[in-house]
């Protein structure tokens, strides 16, 4: 077959990539966009630069993640590469699925297995492939920052630690000490290498015995190296390690390990690194080393002016040391912006210029001025695009910033299209009452304050006064939540009388109930401080027998808030269940940390949490919902745009905030990157300002006010001034609303803001799974309730059984592949690593699961002794599109014989036990006939056989793939597509499903 020549506009097919199919293509499997034709010329230099390393500094707006998408796929239609022979590097798991989605739209057959990944979950891979050579077993466990916390406090007076351990308050360094093993972990800095760096500070301190504080920090830099040298050898033999690990532990193998490192270096022939400029230095040491020597194909893009992260501002030093390590790299700017007006732009830049000369543009003497390349459909504001807004106090720029909102709505814009963005998770309280008075509906976005949130609050409250009936203060806010309302007098009076006789508010309550005659409670209240004793007792019952998460989801199903909830999801948004959701999944993560995840040792272990510092973020903005504004932190915000941004708060100490320095800084000999001059903590505070603005598209305002309590009057933001060119003293009138204009505030019907209808889904690219195909022609109202508003389920049995039973499978056949039998022995071990106690109804009932699930995986493993045939793959990853939307999954498992057929079975835990059934089962698999079709549109062919393999008889059911067997899976996902995104979820109700249903106690049309 002649080799297909390139076209510069369309992806090319290869044949080695891609075979012809041997009959018409499926119309709506494949999509092809257009790879280069819309594409700016530096862009298309970027996209087809050839070998060698490269640097692109992409400003903002530029197109970065169109430019690595894309060269990735120009690289697979090239033939340069292999989709598995490239590996993408970005920073968190939003960025990584983004870019894996785009890039699977780009090649022929809508996905590549290409390694698009963080650079924790690069290097945890890395680990745990090679878990025996870096000494840790596949079952590690990674702790997060608090819980690294948790470890130092458990540890403590193992650590040799002296000032830093007083013992009046021993645990008040721990924070500072996880901040300084992580900045540690950051630099690349071994024990052995802070041990050095110790005793030579000692020695220089030896040699000038008059210098007592040079002594003194001699004494303090040993404390600090002799506690991280035992922290370290107390993780590893407790088989823990933290998220630093994830990339040092990752580096130090490969380099100790030569034979393991030239194999990752042949698998990766192709290095793309987003986001370069925040990569810390063990992450760039790790790109280097993959990468190999100076003409290594590495692709990396940054820009100075956006690093955020980089410890100690240095934001310039990775691209630096990237023409260090690259001499004869190529590099190239992009500065045509398709996001923001010009006046927008040009403001940014003359506010980041004045973090020149430590800046690329200064040094380097290249132009990074960006030139705005969109058309708007809006003429431009009469007052330009940039507005400065002053008023007199912070709770009239609240207002004045929600009343332009709403007018901004009236006049056709969605709430989605403007954001607020605050500096703190705290600044956003008084935009957030504001917006609620004008009722706009709103989404917070912080990098914090998930247990701030009531809905959460409630939650752990309720937990603590379950736990402890001597809790007063969870029993007050639960006595005082919307579940039972009592009123705020009633408990404080309560609470007052019980510190005086020296009870807990719940006794005091208990004899309330007991004593109706003496209390002072009305009767309706009485029956509520019943309805909540009567919830304390039955879940303290529960709590001996129950895990934490099933108790909580009791506790919120049968007090009817979580139908409340999802009721209330409908109308204004689904913040609040998107909360509650996050909570259990924390409940589920620190259950599965704790060997008893019983009540006390779960609160016990949240509690530790919350006061080791964690405070998760709430949920996530998602950038095209148009239904409510954005109210997110800086940090949040980057990657996102809108076309009107409010920056709001804008006074010093506030933005720029105060510095805020580690209280144990890492030692400068130990940082290996040059550090910028001048003052850093401005510096990287004017480029988080650079990026709010730049966030902006269309309208811009600077928002303050001369007074947000506290007695003082605030200055305007030294950043404003730059950025608007005004000379320090220029005087600004602040907007005054009149008194009666005040008053009026309060007291205004809150009639909704005038918008235009909410946004139906119809532009939106879906992506789903078999299951969320399934759940929705099961029932829409199922679909909607478990992948769009995400209520948490309960722990189900029959899911936990499952997933045991399965990945003792695939452990079994992974090890097949790789020719290293498994005993029975150890086949049963991989059961009960991966058993979860959950969801049983008794005891008894979930050791009468395990021993079904033992004798199924005896009666498996005897089948494969007598079989000789080995997959060709377990558990692997598909996608591809239907239209534009992708499918996306996993085989169990696929074998291709001697002769070339192609076999695609899934393992069944279901009870299954006679052959008829399993064949009818096999035949009518629309799951199975979804993986035809993926293996179709992967492969050219469909497979030529697929099965359910029914673990607990042992049953194979089997069936053929027919082409009308292929249009009906298709016509199916279809059907499934077009109704999510016409927003159809109307409830199908049926006995036999609604009985199974795991939303039946919350679904108003289930059928009891
Ligand atoms: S309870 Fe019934 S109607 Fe309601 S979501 Fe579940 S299956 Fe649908």
């Amino acid at each position: 077959m002649p080799a297909v020549v390139p076209s510069p506009d369309q992806l090319p097919i290869f044949e080695e990539l891609y075979r012809p199919p041997p009959r018409p293509v499926r119309p709506h499997l494949r999509l092809q966009p257009p790879l280069l034709a819309d594409l700016t010329a530096r862009q298309r230099r970027a996209v087809t630069f050839g070998d060698g390393p490269l640097l692109i500094v992409a400003g903002a707006g530029t197109g970065k993640t169109t430019v690595l998408t894309r060269r990735i796929a120009w690289l697979i239609a090239e033939k340069r590469a292999r989709p598995s022979e490239i590996l993408a590097l970005t920073f968190t798991e939003k960025a990584a699925a983004e870019m894996q989605e785009r890039v699977d739209r780009l090649v022929p057959y809508g996905y590549t297995d290409s390694v698009i990944s963080t650079f924790h979950a690069f290097g945890d891979r890395i680990l745990r492939e090679h878990a025996l050579e870096a000494g840790l077993s596949d079952r590690s466990t990674v702790l997060s920052r608090a819980e690294q916390v948790i470890f130092l406090r458990e540890h403590l007076f193992e650590l040799p630690l002296d000032r830093y351990r007083p013992l009046g308050d021993p645990t008040r360094f721990l924070g500072a000490l996880a901040t300084l093993f992580s900045r540690a972990r950051d630099e690349d800095v071994t024990p052995a290498d802070y041990q050095a760096a110790a005793r030579a500070l000692a020695e220089r301190a030896a040699a000038s015995p008059e210098d007592a504080a040079l002594a003194e920090e001699a004494a303090l830099q040993s404390e600090l190296a002799g506690a991280y040298e035992t922290y370290e050898r107390l993780m590893r033999s407790t088989d823990r390690f933290d998220f630093g690990d994830q990339v040092t532990l990752a580096l130090r193998l490969l380099r100790d390990h030569p034979a393991m490192l030239a194999a990752e270096r042949r698998r990766f022939r192709y290095i793309l690194v987003d986001e370069f400029q925040d990569t810390n230095h063990a992450q760039f040491e790790l790109v280097k080393l993959l990468a190999g020597g100076p003409r290594a194909n590495v692709t990396v893009v940054g820009d100075d002016d956006q690093s955020i992260y980089r410890f100690r501002g240095a934001a310039l030093s990775n691209i630096l040391g990237f023409r260090a390590a690259y001499p004869r790299s190529a590099s190239l700017v992009l500065n045509d912006n398709f996001r923001s007006r010009q006046a927008i732009l040009d403001a940014a830049h003359r506010l980041v210029a004045h973090n020149d000369p430590e800046r690329l543009e200064a040094r380097e003497g290249i132009d990074k001025r960006l030139r705005a390349r969109s058309a708007f459909r809006r003429p431009e504001p009469s007052a330009g695009p940039i507005e400065l807004l002053a008023f007199a106090t912070g709770s009239d720029e609240a207002d004045a910033v929600a009343e332009r909102i709403g007018a901004s709505m009236r006049s056709g814009r969605r709430a989605g299209d403007h954001a607020i963005l605050v500096r703190g998770n705290r600044d956003a309280d008084p935009f957030l009452r504001s917006l609620n008075m004008q009722r706009i509906p709103w989404r917070f976005s912080g990098t914090a304050g998930l247990y701030r949130q009531p809905e959460v609050r409630l939650l752990v409250s309720f937990l603590r006064a379950v736990a402890d009936p001597g809790d007063s203060v969870s029993c007050y806010d639960l006595a005082t939540s919307e579940i039972f309302g009592l009123a705020a007098e009633d408990v404080t009076r309560a609470l007052n009388g019980a510190s005086r006789r020296r009870v807990s508010l719940e006794a005091a309550l208990r004899e309330a109930s007991a004593h109706p005659e003496s209390s002072s409670f009305s009767l309706v209240a009485l029956e509520t401080v019943q309805r909540l004793l009567g919830a304390l007792d039955r879940h303290r019952a529960m709590s001996t027998e129950r895990t934490t998460g099933e108790l909580l989801y009791h506790f919120i199903t049968a007090s009817g808030w979580l139908g409340r909830l999802t009721r209330e999801a409908q109308q204004t948004g689904e913040e609040r269940l998107g909360n509650v959701a996050r909570f259990f999944e924390i409940v589920r993560r620190q259950s599965a940390l704790l060997r008893d995840d019983r009540l006390p040792f779960l609160v016990a272990q949240l509690d530790t949490l919350i006061a080791a510092g964690d405070d998760p973020s709430t949920v996530e903005a998602e950038v095209d919902d148009g239904d409510a504004v954005h109210v997110l932190t800086y940090h949040r915000a980057k990657g996102l745009e809108f076309p009107v941004v409010f920056m709001v708060g804008l006074v010093e100490d506030r933005f720029p905030t105060r510095d805020r320095r580690d209280a144990l800084p890492l030692p400068v000999e130990l940082v290996r990157d040059p550090l910028p001059e001048g003052d850093h903590h401005l510096a990287e505070e004017r480029r988080l300002f650079y990026v709010g603005m730049t966030r902006a598209a269309e309208e811009l305002a600077l928002t303050w006010a001369a007074d947000y309590g506290g007695g003082r009057t605030r200055r305007l933001s030294q950043f404003v001034l730059e950025a608007l060119d005004l000379p320090p003293a220029t005087p600004l009138g602040a907007i005054r609303p009149s008194a009666a204009e005040r008053l009026a505030r309060n007291d205004r019907p809150t009639a909704a803001a005038a918008g235009p209808p909410r946004p139906t889904l119809a532009d939106r690219q879906l992506s789903l799974s078999f299951g969320q195909v399934n759940d929705y022609l099961e029932c829409p109202a199922r679909y909607r309730y478990a992948h769009v508003i995400r209520i948490p389920t309960p722990a189900s049995h029959q899911l936990a059984y499952g997933k045991a039973l399965h990945a003792a499978v695939q452990a079994f056949h992974r090890r097949q592949m790789r020719h290293e039998p498994m005993s029975l022995a150890e086949l049963h071990a991989e059961l009960d690593t991966n058993w979860e106690s959950v969801g049983y109804l008794t005891r008894e009932h979930e050791e009468a699961r395990r021993s079904a699930a033992r004798d199924a995986l005896a009666r498996f493993w005897n089948e494969q002794q007598a079989d000789p045939a080995r997959p060709a793959a377990v558990e692997q990853e598909f996608a591809f599109l239907v239209g534009r939307d992708r499918i996306r999954g996993r085989y169990d498992r696929v074998d291709v014989e001697p002769d070339g057929r192609v076999l695609i079975t899934d393992y069944k835990s279901s009870d299954v036990r006679d052959p008829a059934t399993a064949a009818r089962r096999s035949r009518e698999s629309l799951q199975l006939g979804i993986y035809a079709l993926a293996w179709e549109a992967q492969h050219g062919r469909a497979p030529d056989e697929l099965a359910l393999h029914f673990l607990e008889s042992g049953l194979v059911g089997r069936s053929d793939v027919s082409e009308r067997r292929l249009e009906r899976a298709q016509e199916k996902v279809v059907t499934v597509a077009t109704g999510i995104r016409a927003g159809r979820f109307a409830a199908t109700p049926a006995t036999s499903r609604c009985g199974f249903c795991p939303f039946r106690e919350i679904c108003p049309d289930a059928i009891r």
